[in-house]
């Protein structure tokens, strides 16, 4: 196991807690925004409630039987539910399958530990299956529901379970972080890409996620200035990233906009760096025509959730970009 993530110190305390007082909940949800480590802190667990060799701070040994089972991922008590595809449910047969395993007893002398990551992708008759084991439970066994849209999972579950937040860290503790990652990119303008969580920060760095947003920037600064069609560059993007990403970089340029033209503090924009190009923009837009193009950005995120044409939302928010130029 990796050494703990340094702004978990304070959820693993918690977990640390339950451990010195052999008070393990029988069931607990993960909560926080994606990219703050909350499968890390589950596995972390995981890993202490099955090592045989506990160390002072709670954490697992890393040389028992138990924690090198566990590194190559063959520790009989430790059962990860998942989508079988990425972005795909959580099946009514898995946690079938489960129920059924939970019938025998833990093969070791500790605890059997089973998580459930993302937990809210189980569709709703899996999520009622779960429902039993939260409701019988086995012997000696902890469930850990990983989430980062708990308001998406049945409320049944929820009040079943003890809570542990992980909350977004500091950006120095972030930035810090990501210096010692190895990534040629600024952290701190990856961090603020990811909203203040540095594993999605950190992934951001190894995709080049930030190239392919300078790629969108430069496209929407081309159509600011009439030199580009709003419907060819919608065709090209709905190729270029996941949609739901270039909502949210669309949305925090115009937050940016906005707050531009209302001259406040540079210290709290999204995109510090795209900040020259955005102060000389804001000055020739109408403040009204920002505030549209932003509820239909607002409104957009949500039909992302939809099976919608991409090509026609990135057409209707970038015509609307467009047309709010033209008219300055
Ligand atoms: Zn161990």
């Amino acid at each position: 196991m990796k050494p703990l993530l340094p702004w978990l110190q304070a959820n693993w305390d918690h977990l640390n807690r339950y451990i010195q007082q052999k008070r393990i909940p029988q069931a607990l949800l993960i909560t926080g925004h994606q990219g703050l480590g909350k499968q890390h802190l589950a596995m972390q667990f995981a890993y202490s409630l099955l090592c045989t060799q506990l160390k002072g701070n709670g954490l697992s040994c890393g040389y028992c039987d138990s924690c090198l089972l566990l590194d190559v991922q063959t520790h009989p008590d430790l059962i990860n539910i998942q989508p079988e595809e990425q972005g795909k449910a959580i099946g009514i047969d898995q946690i079938r399958s489960l129920i059924t395993k939970l019938t025998l007893k833990p093969q070791f002398e500790a605890y059997r530990v089973v998580t459930i990551n993302p937990a809210e992708q189980m569709t709703r008759s899996a999520a009622n299956a779960f429902l039993k084991c939260l409701e019988e439970p086995t012997e000696r066994t902890v469930l850990l529901l990983v989430t980062d849209k708990p308001g998406k999972l049945p409320a049944t579950i929820v009040s079943r379970c003890q809570k542990l937040a992980v909350p977004t860290p500091d950006k120095e503790v972030g930035i810090n972080w990501l210096k010692q990652q190895s990534i040629k990119d600024d952290p701190e303008i990856l961090l603020s890409l990811a909203q203040g969580a540095p594993l999605l920060a950190q992934q951001y760095g190894n995709d080049e996620t930030l190239k392919l947003r300078n790629q969108c920037f430069n496209a929407w600064m081309n159509l600011a200035k009439q030199q580009d069609n709003p419907v060819a560059i919608a065709e090209s993007w709905q190729k270029l990233a996941e949609p739901s990403l270039i909502v949210f970089w669309m949305t925090s340029w115009l937050i940016d906009l906005i707050k531009c033209s209302y001259q406040t503090n540079a210290g709290n924009f999204y995109n510090p760096d795209l900040n020259q190009h955005l102060k000389a923009l804001a000055q020739q837009l109408d403040l009204i025509g920002l505030y549209k193009l932003y509820d239909l950005l607002l409104l957009s995120r949500q039909r992302l959730d939809t099976p919608i044409n991409k090509q026609l939302l990135f057409e209707e928010i970038l015509i609307q970009w467009y047309d709010l130029n033209r008219s300055t």
